[in-house]
C-alpha cells in the first residue's frame, strides 16, 4: 500500500513538473516572438553593475543599454536602491519589459561571512555546509541578489593555486558530496521563493588543474582522468540541480572551454542532462582570442555554437552575434536557444512575476548578521579548524593567567575574512585577540603585540586584495622589524602562553593569487623562531587560504591550529577552540606537502611500477626528502584520542550486486568528549586501468563521550568500485578489493574482499 502511495505521489509530481514547465514552455515562446534579435542577444549580455573587476572590461553607457534591452543580467550591485532602479527602467523601459538577473560571488557567505570554502570543507559536515549556503541565500537574496557563482567545485592537487582555497580540496567523492548540499543550501525546493538563489557551479571545467599553479595557466589531461578525477562534482553539481554554470578560462583538450563544444553541448547537457544555463567566466570569451582562436567574432561565435548562453562583460555577443547572423556564422536557432534558456532561469526565480522579488529594502534590516547567523558562523569557524599538533597537551588553554597573542594576524579585522567576502564587512568581524578576552572571560589577561609585517618581499607587501577589503598590510605602514621583533619579546616575556598567529593575509589566497613559496614569510618565521627560543609554550594559529610547508613548524612548535580564514567569527571560533570549548574535529582535505618540490602530491594517486623502497636507488623517489605529505588527505587531531578495533567484513567472497558491511569499534581512549570522522577507502589493486592507491567511498562523524565505545557500520556496494575505463565505460571490475578504515587517508587498517560479477 505504502509502495502504492509513494508511486503515485511521484507520477502526480512529475505531472506536476510537466505542467509547469509545459506552461514555462508557452510563455517564453510567446515573450520571444515579440523579440527582436537585437532584443535576444541581449539577453545574452551580462555586465557589471559597479566598480570591481577581475579582468580588462568595465562597463559603460549602462543606462541606455538597459533602454535599449541590451542587458540580460548585472553582477556585483551593492546596494538594492540602485539595483531597484535599474530593474525600473529594464521593466518599464526596454521594449519588451524582460526584468534583469542580478548576481554576485556569494562564495562564503553574503554579510555574515563564514569561513573559505577549503576550510568548511574540513568539517565533513554536509548539514552544516548546506546551513551556510542557505544562510548565505536568505542575507544575499535580502540584498538584492538572487544568482550567486558558487559552488566553485574544481578540484585542486596544487596549493601554490591561490584558489584552491575557494573549492573542497582534493577528492572528488568528497568534493560531489558538497557540491550537492551546497546547491540544496542555495536553491531549495523553490527557485521563486524570495529567499532561495539560484546556484552557479564553476569552473567548466579543470581550472583547477592549471600547470604549475599559475592562476590562468594552460591544463592538458587525459580523459580517463578527467572523467574519474575531476569531473564528478561538476557533474554532482548538474544532478543536485544547479540552475546555471560557469566556463573555465583554460583550455579543455587544447580548445578552450568557453569555445568547446564536446565539453558544453555533448557532455554537459547530452550526456549529464544539464538543463540550466552557461554563462562565461569574466571576459573568458575576448580571452579566446589571446588562446589562438581568432578574432572577437570569430570567438564569439565559436562560444555560442558550443553552448555558452551568456557572455560575461566582455561584449563579444553583445556587438559581434548580429553580423555572424548575417554572415551566416552563426544561425537564429543559436541565438533562440541560448536566449530560451536565460529567459527560462528568469521565470524560475519568479521574476517575471515579480521583477522586484528579491529588491525589498527593508529585509536586510532584520535578516542580515542576525544573532542566529553568527551563532553558526562561529559554530562553523570552529568546525572547520584543523588541529596539526598538541605535544604535552599543550591545549586545550586553561582560562586563567596572562596569554600572549603575537602576530601580523593577531589583530586583524579584514584578513579574517578571506578571499571572496565581497559582503563582508570587516568592522563585524572578531580577531584573535577578541575572541580569547571574549570566551577567555575576565579570568585571562590579553596581551597583543604585532610582532613582523607579513613579508619583507617587496612583491608581496604590493599585493592588496583585490576584493575591496583593506588588510592590515595595505592599510598600515610597514614598521621596522627590529623594534617590532623586540616588542614581541617583551611582550612573551611577560605571558604563560604564547599564540602566535602567523600565515597569510587574504589577499595571497583566491583569483590571481598564486604563490611559488607557501611555507611562512622569513619575517614571519624569524619571529616565531625568536618566540620558540624563549622557552614558553608557543601554539602556532595559522590563518590562511592554502595548505603551507610546516616542516620547521611542525618540529619546533609545541601546539599548530589551522584556523584558515574563518570569516566573520574567526576570533571567537579560534578562542572556542583554544579553550577547549569545542573540541576540534576538523580533517584536512587537502594534503599538506613538506616540500613544494612534491606538489602535486595527493592521497588518492596511482601506484608506479616502481613503487619508493628506502633502501632502492631505482624506486620512485627524491633523493633529498621523503616522498610523504607533512599532513595526509583526512588528517586531524583532537583534544581525545580515538582507538580503532580491526576491521570485521559482513562477508569476504561477494557475488554481484551483495552488499558489504564493514564492521569496527570506535572508543574514545582520552579525556575529553570528541568527534571523530571516521574515514572508509577503497583499493582496486588490479583492473584494466591502473587504479588509484586508495579512494574515499564514505565517511561517519561520530561523537563520543571519554571511555565510550560504538560499534560502527559502513555499507560498500558496487557503485563504490566503479570507475572510467579506457573507453569511459563507467563499471566495476570483478577481483580482489581492499577495505581500508581509519583516522586519516594514511593511518588506517585494511582487509580484503573478492568480488565477481
Ligand atoms: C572569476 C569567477 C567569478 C567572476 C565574477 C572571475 O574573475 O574567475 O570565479 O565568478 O570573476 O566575479
Amino acid at each position: 500500500m505504502k509502495r502504492i502511495v509513494l508511486f503515485a505521489t511521484m507520477i502526480l509530481l512529475m505531472l506536476q513538473a510537466y505542467a509547469q514547465d509545459q506552461k514555462m514552455d508557452s510563455f517564453i515562446s510567446d515573450l520571444m516572438k515579440k523579440m527582436t534579435v537585437e532584443e535576444k542577444i541581449g539577453q545574452l549580455n551580462l555586465t557589471t553593475a559597479g566598480g570591481f573587476v577581475t579582468g580588462t572590461a568595465g562597463n559603460d553607457k549602462l543606462l541606455e543599454k538597459l533602454q535599449k534591452g541590451q542587458i540580460g543580467g548585472m553582477l556585483n550591485g551593492f546596494s538594492v536602491a540602485s539595483m531597484k532602479s535599474s530593474q525600473e527602467v529594464a521593466v518599464k523601459e526596454s521594449p519588451n519589459h524582460i526584468p534583469i538577473l542580478f548576481g554576485m560571488d556569494v562564495i562564503h557567505g553574503y554579510k555574515t561571512i563564514f569561513p573559505i570554502p577549503l576550510a568548511m570543507s574540513c568539517m565533513w559536515d554536509m548539514e552544516l555546509l548546506e546551513k551556510s549556503a542557505r544562510i548565505a541565500a536568505q542575507e544575499a537574496t535580502a540584498n538584492g541578489i538572487s544568482w550567486t557563482y558558487s559552488p566553485m567545485v574544481d578540484i585542486a592537487r596544487d596549493p601554490r593555486w591561490g584558489r584552491i582555497a575557494e573549492g573542497s580540496g582534493e577528492d572528488p567523492w568528497l568534493g560531489s558530496q558538497i557540491a550537492k548540499a551546497l546547491i540544496k543550501g542555495y536553491q531549495g525546493n523553490d527557485l521563486s521563493l524570495n529567499n532561495t538563489m539560484m546556484a552557479c557551479v564553476k569552473h567548466f571545467a579543470l581550472y583547477g588543474a592549471a600547470e604549475a599553479g599559475r592562476d590562468y595557466n594552460t591544463v592538458d589531461m587525459s580523459r580517463v582522468a578527467m572523467y574519474n578525477d575531476w569531473f564528478p562534482p561538476y557533474k554532482a553539481a548538474v544532478e543536485a540541480g544547479a540552475g546555471s554554470a560557469m566556463t573555465s578560462f583554460n583550455v579543455v583538450d587544447a580548445v578552450p572551454a568557453t569555445g568547446n563544444r564536446w565539453l558544453l553541448t555533448e557532455l554537459l547537457r547530452d550526456q549529464w542532462g544539464f538543463k540550466g544555463f552557461v554563462v562565461t567566466d569574466y571576459t573568458a570569451t575576448n580571452e579566446m582570442i589571446n588562446h589562438g582562436m581568432g578574432d572577437l567574432q570569430t570567438v564569439s561565435a565559436l562560444a555560442l555554437r558550443a553552448g555558452t548562453d551568456m557572455d560575461m562583460v566582455g561584449e563579444g555577443f553583445l556587438t559581434t552575434l548580429k553580423k555572424s547572423l548575417d554572415e551566416g556564422k552563426v544561425t537564429l536557432a543559436d541565438i533562440d536557444l541560448a536566449c530560451r534558456r536565460v529567459l527560462e532561469a528568469k521565470y524560475r526565480l519568479g521574476l517575471f512575476d515579480d521583477p522586484y522579488r528579491y529588491l525589498n529594502e527593508e529585509r536586510a534590516k532584520t535578516e542580515v548578521l542576525t544573532p542566529a547567523n553568527l551563532k553558526t558562523a562561529r559554530d562553523i569557524a570552529a568546525r572547520s579548524m584543523v588541529l596539526l599538533k598538541n605535544d604535552k597537551q599543550i591545549l586545550p588553554l586553561k582560562k586563567s593567567g596572562t596569554i600572549a597573542v603575537v602576530g601580523p594576524l593577531g589583530n586583524s579585522k579584514g584578513d579574517m575574512l578571506g578571499t571572496w567576502a565581497m559582503g563582508g564587512d570587516e568592522k563585524t568581524v572578531s580577531t584573535i585577540v577578541d575572541g580569547i578576552k571574549n570566551i577567555g572571560g575576565s579570568t585571562v589577561k590579553v596581551i597583543y603585540a604585532k610582532g613582523s609585517e607579513f613579508s619583507d618581499n617587496p612583491k608581496l607587501s604590493k599585493t592588496t586584495n583585490p576584493l575591496g577589503i583593506s588588510t592590515t598590510q595595505s592599510t598600515e605602514k610597514p614598521q621596522a622589524s627590529a623594534q617590532l621583533l623586540k616588542d614581541a619579546l617583551t611582550t612573551a616575556s611577560k605571558a604563560d602562553v604564547v599564540i602566535a598567529v602567523l600565515g597569510e593575509p587574504s589577499a595571497w589566497s583566491g583569483e590571481a593569487s598564486s604563490m611559488s613559496d607557501i611555507g611562512l614569510q622569513k619575517v614571519q618565521q624569524e619571529l616565531l623562531k625568536a618566540l620558540v627560543a624563549t622557552g614558553k609554550p608557543v601554539v602556532l594559529v595559522l590563518i590562511n587560504g592554502r595548505p603551507m610547508t610546516l616542516g620547521w613548524e611542525n618540529e619546533n612548535v609545541g601546539a599548530i591550529l589551522e584556523a584558515w580564514a574563518g570569516g566573520t567569527e574567526t576570533g571567537n571560533g579560534v578562542a572556542t577552540v583554544l579553550f577547549g570549548d569545542y573540541n576540534p574535529s576538523g580533517k584536512l582535505t587537502t594534503t599538506f606537502p613538506l616540500s613544494v618540490g612534491q606538489i602535486p602530491l595527493y592521497y588518492n594517486h596511482k601506484n608506479t611500477g616502481r613503487p619508493m623502497q628506502a633502501e632502492n636507488k631505482f624506486s620512485s623517489k627524491y633523493l633529498d626528502i621523503q616522498n610523504e605529505p607533512l599532513f595526509p588527505f583526512g588528517f586531524g587531531l583532537s583534544y581525545t584520542t580515538f582507538n580503532y578495533s580491526d576491521i570485521k567484513l559482513s562477508k569476504t567472497e561477494l557475488k554481484g550486486e551483495d552488499k558489504l558491511s564493514v564492521i569496527f569499534t570506535l572508543t574514545n581512549t582520552g579525556k575529553f568528549a570528541g568527534e571523530e570522522v571516521v574515514q572508509l577507502y577503497i583499493q582496486d589493486p588490479a583492473a584494466s586501468i591502473s587504479r588509484p592507491v586508495k579512494e574515499l567511498k564514505n565517511f561517519k562523524k561520530v561523537l563520543l563521550q571519554p571511555g565510550e565505545k560504538k560499534e560502527i557500520r559502513m555499507d560498500v556496494s558496487t557503485e563504490d568500485l566503479k570507475f572510467f575505463n579506457s573507453d569511459l565505460k563507467y563499471d566495476w571490475e570483478s577481483g580482489e578489493f581492499v577495505i581500508y578504515v581509519g583516522t586519516n587517508s594514511r593511518d588506517v587498517k585494511s582487509a580484503k574482499v573478492s568480488w565477481v560479477k
